[in-house]
């Protein structure tokens, strides 16, 4: 990356994203030492998680104080956003710093729904961030009949299949009920996209950037699940499927038929 340090470089660098989360150790810790993540990182992320937060509410993906935001630290700890906090209007420096035991260092108390995060972060290790919404469509597809808790949305796009591969559907749990954490568990980290019936979804990637795309990109495929719903869509083949796994370098399960051969035509129907 060029290193213009022009004010729109920064901005521009601060919202694609921290080296700190694409695995590359962080060189140039300014105020960095050994107990903690390079402040340039720390700093950084606060902004990223503020930015990304505020377009989420901006775009109507999120509504009221709903939805939250966390991001792994290298040090282990986690930045998560603050209980009844709008991510429409973030601010950096209140954000719930925890260590790497996932206790409270600075800012306002995290999210209530910290246990679905801990829980994606402890089964899928390479996890560096998880966005959770109540985003509009995601929801409703939760609540449709019929829809397979292995695998809740169709191949209908690429995009879909690459960025988040199988959305797994829990059930409902009242909010904050702790099972929540153990469902998600049970999943056993086979899945990075998980759908709470009645609630929303849970997304985990390497990098934030990464969690809101694959995010966005679950919306709009439920979005397009219910544009469709009843229509019999003509939906990717499983050996469409196969191609991009191959192309792509996916997850090899995905490519993996059902017994019956079959096809995904019936989800028109559900
Ligand atoms: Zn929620």
């Amino acid at each position: 990356m060029r290193s213009s340090a022009t004010t729109s470089a920064q901005a521009r660098r601060a919202f694609r994203l921290p080296a700190a989360l694409t695995g590359r150790p962080s060189r140039r810790k300014e105020g960095g030492d050994a107990k903690g993540p390079g402040m340039s990182e720390e700093a950084g992320l606060r902004e990223a998680v503020c930015r990304f937060g505020r377009s989420l509410f901006e775009r109507g993906l999120t509504a009221g104080s709903s939805g939250n935001i966390s991001v792994r630290l290298s040090d282990g700890g986690w930045l998560m956003t603050p209980t009844n906090a709008s991510l429409g209007f973030l601010d950096p420096a209140a954000l719930s710093r925890l260590d790497a035991q996932g206790r409270l260092v600075s800012g306002h108390a995290p999210t209530k729904e910290q246990p679905l995060h801990t829980a994606l972060y402890d089964t899928r290790r390479d996890t560096g961030a998880i966005v959770h919404l109540h985003s509009t469509h995601s929801v409703a597809v939760s609540m449709l009949p019929g829809i397979d808790p292995a695998d809740a949305l169709p191949p209908m796009t690429a995009y879909y299949v690459m960025k988040l591969g199988r959305t797994a559907l829990l059930p409902y749990y009242r909010p904050g009920d702790p099972a929540v954490a153990d469902a998600i568990r049970g999943l056993a980290g086979r899945y990075s996209s998980v759908l709470l019936a009645n609630h929303g979804p849970v997304v985990a990637a390497k990098e934030l950037e990464a969690a809101v795309y694959a995010t966005e990109e679950l919306e709009e495929t439920a979005k397009l699940r219910l544009l469709l719903h009843g229509l019999n869509p003509r939906l990717l083949t499983r050996a469409q499927v196969r191609d991009l796994v191959t192309h792509f370098n996916l997850d090899a399960s995905l490519a993996e038929g059902d017994a019956d051969d079959h096809d995904h035509s019936h989800e028109g129907h559900a």
